[in-house]
């Protein structure tokens, strides 16, 4: 039987790069479900569609294909039509166009099936907003990782500053904040800590301090 980890929260709270370091380690698949609502929303901006017409995104789903795999190093790599779009889903604007288009119900229920997929034939680490909650509800270790808002706008200005981007650190934390508000506010499926996960707070530590308390969280619980 395959074992499934859920790690759960707010944008910025190094979800992804946390869980795939713990993910090595245990020698677990990662898997970044929120690069799968990235590729839907870079999906819409190219065909134009706005991410709240409810009715236009569900013709789209119905002509794109979005599919999963991973490359030779085991990283993750998103399909859009056949095309690699793992880099370019990685700007502010497809953060923010992602928090749009998650909100509509047929967006989430086109992306379940495709989740739940994987972690059936897989020992994953799953990241996300709900997978504790909706996408694997029976997840054998469900963690809620966050960090305050400053904290995780600051780690996604560095991060993008070190792309070469050119940032202001006041717009960050403003998207880092409307992001959560949109996220725990939608109607389906939103960002909450589920009854069962085990909070982990990074506010205050290192990214090496971070990834051995999850690791640890993991360990003990299993
Ligand atoms: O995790 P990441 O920041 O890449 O996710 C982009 C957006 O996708 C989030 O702001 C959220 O709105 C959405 N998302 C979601 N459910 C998930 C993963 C991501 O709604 N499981």
């Amino acid at each position: 039987m395959s074992i499934a980890i859920a790690i759960d929260g707010p944008a910025g709270a190094g979800k992804s790069t946390i869980s795939k370091a713990a993910a090595k380690r245990l020698g677990f698949i990662y898997i970044d479900t929120g690069a799968l609502y990235r590729t839907v929303g870079l999906a819409a901006s190219r065909a134009g569609v706005e991410p709240v017409e409810g009715k236009a995104v569900d013709s789209l789903l119905e002509k794109i294909k979005v599919e999963l795999t991973f490359n030779e190093k085991g990283e993750q790599v998103v399909l859009l039509d056949g095309e690699d779009v793992s880099s370019l889903i990685r700007t502010p604007e497809a953060s923010m166009m992602a928090s749009k288009i998650s909100a509509i119900p047929s967006v989430r229920a086109y992306l379940l099936d495709l989740q739940r997929d994987m972690a059936k034939t897989n020992n994953v680490i799953m990241d996300g907003r709900d997978i504790g909650t909706v996408v694997l509800p029976n997840a054998e270790i469900k963690i809620f990782l966050t960090a305050a808002p400053e904290a995780r706008a600051k780690r996604r200005y560095d991060e993008l500053v070190e792309k070469g981007m050119d940032v202001k650190y006041e717009d960050i934390l403003s998207d880092v904040i409307t992001r959560d508000y949109n996220d725990s506010h939608r109607e389906i499926a939103p960002l909450k800590q589920a009854d069962d996960a085990v909070l982990a707070d990074t506010t205050e530590i290192n990214l090496e301090q971070s990834i051995e308390l999850i690791v640890n969280i993991i360990k003990e619980r299993s």
